[in-house]
């Protein structure tokens, strides 16, 4: 009997700890799963221009709970990873070998785009491959943007510079309204980079969403989605495309995966009084 109800606990507290990294949702004939990064809580700080009254309505304790989310597509003959975290600082490894999935077993790697939080998983601190036969992509355009030599975002251009040397040919690009697999469109979603990229992923009539850096601050940005964050590097295009993904997102009821949603980033949006939207985390 004793046995039993210590097995019983062990039980309980694993599951416990991986449905707080691990989330996995059905698509249609294909699995869809959320992998934890790590936990964030960037306030006010982060906002660019913001409106006074909207942040001390919406975030009156400065409080933001938010994630560095990945996710997983599991077809029946590829595993895709899309976004891989901080690297070294992030625990996407330790979370995908929870959810049994090995990073040399990974086919294809998409990005949203290409800032430090989304490529730096792809290598490890001696800068070596983590996903040995995967082929990497980004939008033609991220990519042109990283490896041109701005004289901003040093560490950032470096790391891209990085990754698309240690993956070599296996480092390709896509052009907006490709077909990556035969579920992934790759749609534009210019403004927080200019190569920033949307995944549009159907599964047998079931379809999901991957918005990228869409949204940082989910309290202030669905209270109102033209407030942009310091990460945008065209704030005014971000907001403009924030509005009209938002708009699209809530027309057809669709549901999104969120790279900065609090884990796991998945759930529906809603259209609010005053233009303002609402979030629904959603757990199936
Ligand atoms: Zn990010």
């Amino acid at each position: 009997m004793k046995k039993v109800f210590l097995l019983l606990i062990a039980c309980c507290f694993a599951h416990a700890e991986v449905g707080d990294n691990i989330k996995s949702y059905e698509l249609g004939e294909a699995e869809f799963m959320a992998i934890k990064d790590k936990d964030t809580n960037m306030g006010k700080s982060i906002l660019l221009e913001p409106d006074a009254k909207i942040v001390k309505d919406v975030m009156p304790d400065d409080q933001n709970p938010s994630s560095i989310n990945a996710f997983i597509l599991k077809t029946k003959d590829k595993i895709i990873l899309i976004d891989t975290g901080l690297g070294s600082s992030g625990e996407l490894l330790q979370n995908l070998n929870s959810a049994n999935i090995k990073p040399e077993n990974i086919d294809i790697v998409l990005l949203t785009h290409m800032h430090a939080d989304h490529i730096g998983g792809l290598v490890d601190s001696k800068n070596e491959k983590i996903f040995s036969k995967a082929v990497v992509y980004a939008a033609d355009k991220e990519l042109e943007y990283w490896l041109s030599d701005l004289p901003v975002n040093k560490a950032n251009i470096d790391l891209a510079k990085t990754v698309k040397n240690v993956y070599e040919d296996s480092f390709k690009t896509f052009v907006w309204n490709e077909n990556i697999t035969l579920e992934i469109k790759a749609l534009e979603a210019a403004g927080h980079t200019p190569g920033h990229t949307v995944f549009e992923i159907t599964s047998k009539n079931e379809k999901i969403l991957v918005i990228g850096d869409l949204i940082h601050s989910l309290k202030v940005q669905t209270a109102d989605p033209k407030m942009s964050v310091t990460f945008d590097i065209n704030p005014k295009q971000a907001a403009d495309t924030r509005v009209k993904i938002f708009n699209q997102i809530t027309k057809e009821n669709m549901k999104i995966a969120g790279m900065h949603l609090p884990f796991s980033g998945i759930g529906y949006m809603s259209k609010d009084v005053n233009s303002s939207y609402k979030f629904t985390a959603s757990d199936k």
